[in-house]
């Protein structure tokens, strides 16, 4: 895939732990061969105790622009020269790209989820919403659809974590915007159609046939089932969702469209359409 690496080829990278299995490689590497750029992409498994001297090394080697990944998208935040607003407030960064002295820090993750949710065309405005999952992800979807959705749902099975983020998302809101329920109280939802993300670990490769919610009930209620997990590319939850006559999606979209983002950032282009259809299909091809 890598055509020719001479004298003038830039470098970005992806920092994580581990990273033997990301996909980002085949989006940078296919957006450079697309758009013209003599431009490499590789992933950097970096151990914790080293992660400073990774940035600060990273920056010195001239590397344009890095992903980063679990479990450093926090972590890593004392060690950037500046953080941009949205990525302060979602407090996790997965891109960096460089400018004089270090990097400054941003968040594709949810501009790349809202992209991919317009790219299949859901909609969230003015919709009723159940995220299933309190973790960092959860917080962060639960953040960005508080500005759009009408109610949130936010269930988790550690009732403390949702209700931690309740209270923070409402403060941003400005409304009651999130309310935390313990995953067990899904029948407590009031009636209607909702639209659902997937937000927890539950259901991911190899432990494809767990669910976080079972019951045929709880599906009957969702008109349209996002799930963050891309592999499988159809995971237990989305089957279910199906099976009761709703429309179901995976992560992978999400996944490509926060590389786009990041590639767009470190080279002050746009993707086309057309471009990010191929790059999906590579992806799924990949899998
Ligand atoms: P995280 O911080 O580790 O949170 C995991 C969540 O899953 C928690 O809410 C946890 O509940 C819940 N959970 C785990 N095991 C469970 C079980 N057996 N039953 C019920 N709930 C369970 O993870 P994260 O970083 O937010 O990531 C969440 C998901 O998003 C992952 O599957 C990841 O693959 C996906 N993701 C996708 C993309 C993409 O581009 N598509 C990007 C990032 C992440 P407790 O709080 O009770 O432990």
């Amino acid at each position: 895939m890598i055509m020719t690496v001479n004298g003038q080829t830039k470098t970005c990278g992806l920092i994580g732990n581990p990273v033997e299995h990301t996909l980002s490689p085949v989006i940078h590497n296919l957006l450079a061969e697309m758009t013209g750029k003599n431009l490499i992409y590789v992933p950097f498994r970096v151990e914790g105790e080293n992660l400073a001297d990774a940035v600060k090394g990273a920056a010195a080697l001239g590397i344009k622009g890095l992903n980063v990944t679990v479990p450093y998208k926090e972590r890593i935040l004392p060690f950037l020269t500046d953080v941009d607003a949205l990525a302060q407030k979602i407090g996790a960064v997965n891109t960096l790209v460089q400018e004089s002295g270090g990097y400054i820090g941003y968040n594709t993750d949810m501009p790349g989820l809202y992209r991919a949710m317009l790219s299949d065309g859901v909609s969230v405005d003015g919709e009723d919403v159940i995220i299933l999952g309190a973790g960092g992800v959860a917080r962060a979807v639960a953040l960005m659809l508080s500005e759009k959705a009408r109610r949130i749902f936010l269930l988790n099975r550690t009732e403390q974590k949702a209700l931690d983020i309740a209270g923070e998302v409402n403060g941003y809101a400005g409304r009651q915007a999130v309310k935390a329920m313990p995953l067990s109280a899904w029948r407590k939802l009031p009636d209607g159609k909702y639209l659902a993300v997937q937000a927890t670990s539950v259901g991911m490769h190899p432990r494809t046939d767990d669910v976080p919610i079972e019951d045929a009930d709880f599906y009957k209620r969702i008109h349209t089932g996002y799930d963050l997990i891309y592999n499988p590319f159809e995971t237990r939850f989305m089957k279910l969702v199906k099976k009761e006559g709703g429309k179901a999606f995976n992560g992978l979209k999400m996944l490509l469209y926060q590389g786009i983002i990041a590639y767009e950032l470190w080279n002050g282009l746009s993707v086309s359409g057309e471009q990010a259809g191929k790059i999906y299909e590579r992806l799924r091809e990949s899998l």
